[in-house]
């Protein structure tokens, strides 16, 4: 079949990739020079099945309020006159209670894991390198009290599967020599030993390469103005370089996703959520973090991605803007320098800021909507490199009338 990609972010790139293995032909349409440059550039890198917690979680709703009243650099949420933040918040508290929470935890567990297995196969299958680390990851405490419910919370995880393990600080130090610094800073860890971590951004380039190989085209410098219908059908979608047509679409477009549906009659329930990112020389000489990590009380995360060192915080309610300015870096870099303070050349760092496509749930949409032949592969939130090859497999057996290899309860619009 004849299938048009909308978005070269990973999403977009490894659904291609599992379309050209099907045997179809596949043409991507993206607006950047290449793929992978918008959020799919910023992450933090952890490949992170051990962290799949839902964010909407009975303590949500009081975290919100509480950041309305103060400047909080780890959560800013601001009302705007923004009927569609509006109605996400809404949908958002909905989620809120402790029984959602746990549905939507256990519903992006399996797809992470299921995302994680699938990963490896395509490396295996393509050789693609994208400064990938194994090892695990450490979820980092510093408040006693926190550490202790972190413990608590994660048997939901640890039950449904994943590889968790408590550990005090002296073990955090052996598994990371770089946190000895941080010795008298840490009450503990939840160490996750199948965790990974990589630059998603490498990994995109590495795999549309690939597609291109498969005989895949990628057009990019292109962008989507509309798509037109014929009846019940995508007939063709229009950009400011013409007219693409094909037998089927898939829709990757991350946060501009609901703003295309929405000109088809389709809410995608995805508001973006903006995040920081920073990344700086790694230091030589074993200094650098030699796995991944997670600042849980100051919400920072921090990959090693080759010869670089990747930082990331925030959650801000700021719709579509990317601006950014040195002091919304300070509190993540005066997180990261005080647990690693010779991780990395601090005073060489590299802004980025970029949209996280968040559902209520978490979790992606996938599958049609109103019309017969447009599928969703949207909306992977703060996980969308955890989840990609996994939500890529299932949005080609979905074209492909197969049913996926995990339950898809509360992934789909239809
Ligand atoms: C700060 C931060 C940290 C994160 N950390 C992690 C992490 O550690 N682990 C993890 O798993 N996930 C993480 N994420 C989430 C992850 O990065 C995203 O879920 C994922 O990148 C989304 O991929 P995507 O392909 O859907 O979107 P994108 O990468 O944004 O790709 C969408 C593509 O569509 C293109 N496009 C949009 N509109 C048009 C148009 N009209 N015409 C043509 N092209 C268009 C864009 O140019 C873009 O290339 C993080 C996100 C943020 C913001």
């Amino acid at each position: 079949m004849k299938i048009l990609v909308m978005g070269a972010g990973v999403i977009g790139v490894t659904t291609a990739y599992q379309l050209l293995k099907d045997g179809h032909e596949v043409a991507v349409v993206e607006r950047r020079e290449s793929a992978g440059e918008e959020t799919s550039a910023g992450n933090a890198g952890l490949i992170a099945p051990g962290h799949a917690y839902a964010w909407s979680s009975p303590a949500a709703p009081g975290i919100l309020l509480k950041s309305l009243f103060r400047a909080d650099q780890a959560l800013r949420f601001r009302l705007r006159p923004d009927p569609h933040l509006w109605a996400w918040s809404f949908k958002f508290l909905r989620q809120c209670t402790a029984e959602r929470a746990r549905v939507n935890t256990l519903r992006k567990h399996r797809l992470c894991l299921y995302s994680q297995d699938q990963l490896h196969r395509v490396v295996a299958e393509t050789g693609v390198a994208y400064d990938a680390q194994d090892g695990g990851l450490l979820y980092l405490y510093r408040d006693p009290a926190r550490f202790a419910q972190a413990a608590v919370k994660a048997e939901i995880l640890s039950e449904d599967g994943q590889e968790m393990e408590v550990i005090d600080v002296a073990r955090a130090i052996r598994i990371d020599p770089a946190l000895a610094p941080a010795r008298d800073k840490l009450a503990g860890a939840i160490f996750c030993p199948t965790d990974e971590s990589g630059d998603s951004r490498l990994f995109t380039q590495g795999l549309a390469a690939a597609c291109e190989g498969l005989g895949g085209r990628f057009h990019y410098g292109t962008t989507i103005r509309r798509l037109a219908l014929a009846g019940d059908r995508v007939e063709k979608v229009v950009t400011d370089k013409g007219v693409f047509q094909a037998e089927a679409y898939v829709l990757a477009l991350g946060c501009d996703s609901p703003i295309l549906a929405r000109q088809l009659g389709v809410k995608l329930p995805i508001y973006p959520i903006k995040g920081y990112s920073v990344t700086v020389p790694a230091a030589a000489g074993g200094l650098a973090p030699r796995i991944g990590g997670v600042d849980e009380d100051n919400l920072v995360a921090y990959v090693r991605m080759g010869a670089r060192l990747r930082i990331t915080a925030t959650a801000e309610f700021a719709g579509y803007d990317l601006s950014h300015k040195p002091d919304d870096f300070r509190h993540m870099l005066a997180a990261v320098k005080d647990l690693i303070p010779a991780g990395g050349d601090f005073d060489r760092p590299s802004y980025r800021a970029c949209l996280r496509p968040m559902t209520p749930e978490g979790t992606p949409i996938f599958g049609l909507g109103r019309q017969t032949n447009l599928y969703f592969n949207s909306g992977h939130g703060h996980m969308g490199w955890t989840m990609a090859c996994g939500a890529a497999r299932i949005a080609a057996d979905l074209v492909a009338g197969r049913t996926p290899a995990i339950d898809l309860a509360g992934m789909t619009l239809r």
